[in-house]
């Protein structure tokens, strides 16, 4: 039985009539581009995912360099991030001119490591981009106390995390800015590109809106240099029929993940460590942040499993990965180059060996499929291909 990596058919045929019909609200209505589809989107984002205002953008990687536009990232300024993360977060730091500064991840749960980040802090550092790598939040606690020991903002990419909580609340929120993804492949999909940024700075966000737009002030004045970010109508209109769905979607692939917790335990695998989200308040000094619903922490709550990424020992994770692609199971390497040795970085001067935890998670890493509507059955075939895989003694 095949099973591929994703699969959006289930959670659009059931959505198919509802999304055809905001199609013919949104080409009758004529406007195309921002308007009342993406302010009406961006209220109920916010109130989703707990902040007090969200700005449609382009894409998640428009979130991110308009974040950091908004909050004045100059040329020669540093920024520190992961180098185990998706290439955009390094991307847009080098697009400002700045420099990333990469800080080593814990092996454990894939995310930048808190306790090395004061190490690596200069006089031209500016802030810190923890991602919140496969759907869980990294260690946000000790991020924005070490940021803010240094007067550095914070930017939570949460590309991968939408819905998912800290011990501080929700992903996006912890932050001076939070950066989403509708990318097709996200937990929250748009049909198309898309993105957000969250907030709970009113003037910040006023200074994102006007980026967003060239830093247009009103009739063609623009009081600084910004780019075209905008959201399109049709793309909102899209993902506020999909957002409702989203907590139950999560809740979703918990379940797959907790499904596959249970069947791959036996086996030489490094199984995804859900790092325990303790009550908003709880086990630490800050003042937890408002809750949008009933139930903190609980339906939201937690990882939401972007992906089920496990670490395969003993250098067998190609040939696992060939083995299940073989047996037609989908199966992906998030991701194969760290950033530090990504070739278009070559300037920053880093070599094999600057941070062996991302480097080792590279050789280690594969995600299996992981999606609302993955069936018992479907996983079930995951699980005995990979069962063969060791039965057989491949290496
Ligand atoms: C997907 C992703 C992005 C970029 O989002 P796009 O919408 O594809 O531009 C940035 N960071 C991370 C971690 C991502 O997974």
């Amino acid at each position: 039985m095949a099973v591929p990596m994703l699969d959006l058919s289930k959670q659009h045929a059931a959505l198919a009539g509802e999304l055809c019909r905001v199609f013919e609200a949104v080409l009758k209505s004529g406007r195309f581009v921002l308007g009342d589809q993406v302010e009406s989107f961006e209220r109920e984002l916010a109130e989703a995912c707990a902040a007090d205002v969200a700005v449609g953008v382009s894409s998640g990687t428009d979130a991110l360099l308009l974040s950091m536009m908004a909050l004045g990232v100059q040329p020669g300024d540093e920024v520190i991030t992961s180098p185990f993360t998706f290439f955009a977060t390094a991307g847009c730091v080098a697009r400002l001119g700045a420099r990333a500064v990469f800080v080593d991840i814990d092996p454990q749960t894939y995310h930048i490591d808190a306790d090395q980040i004061a190490a690596a802090i200069t006089p031209r550092t500016r802030g810190v981009i923890p991602v919140h790598l496969f759907g869980q939040c990294a260690d946000m606690g000790a991020i924005t106390r070490v940021a803010s020991d240094h007067s550095l903002w914070v930017i939570e990419d949460a590309a991968q995390a939408i819905g998912a909580r800290d011990a501080l609340g929700s992903a996006g929120t912890l932050g001076h800015a939070g950066c989403l993804s509708f990318y097709p492949t996200k937990n929250l999909s748009a049909l198309g590109d898309a993105g957000a940024c969250l907030t709970q700075d009113a003037e910040l966000a006023q200074r994102m809106k006007r980026l967003r737009t060239h830093g247009d002030v009103g009739r063609y004045e623009h009081a600084a240099i910004g780019g075209n970010f905008r959201l399109d109508a049709l793309q909102a209109a899209m993902l506020r029929v999909k957002l409702p769905h989203l907590r139950a979607w999560n809740q979703q692939r918990r379940e797959c993940a907790a499904r596959y917790h249970a069947a791959l335990r036996d086996l030489p695998l490094a199984l995804p460590v859900a790092r325990s989200v303790a009550h908003p308040g709880e086990g630490s000094r800050e003042e937890p942040r408002r809750e949008s619903g009933e139930n903190p922490g609980e339906g939201l709550g937690g990882h939401v499993y972007h992906q089920y990424t496990v670490r395969v020992r003993g250098g067998q994770r190609d040939a696992l990965r060939d083995h299940l692609r073989a047996a037609g199971i989908g199966c992906e390497v998030y991701y194969p180059i760290p950033l530090h040795l990504q070739a278009c970085f070559g300037s920053w001067g880093h070599q094999r060996g600057d941070f062996p935890h991302a480097e080792q998670a590279a050789q280690e890493v594969l995600s299996l499929p992981v999606y609302p509507g993955l069936s018992a059955e479907d996983q079930q075939a995951v699980v005995d291909a990979i069962r063969r895989f060791y039965a057989t003694g491949q290496s």
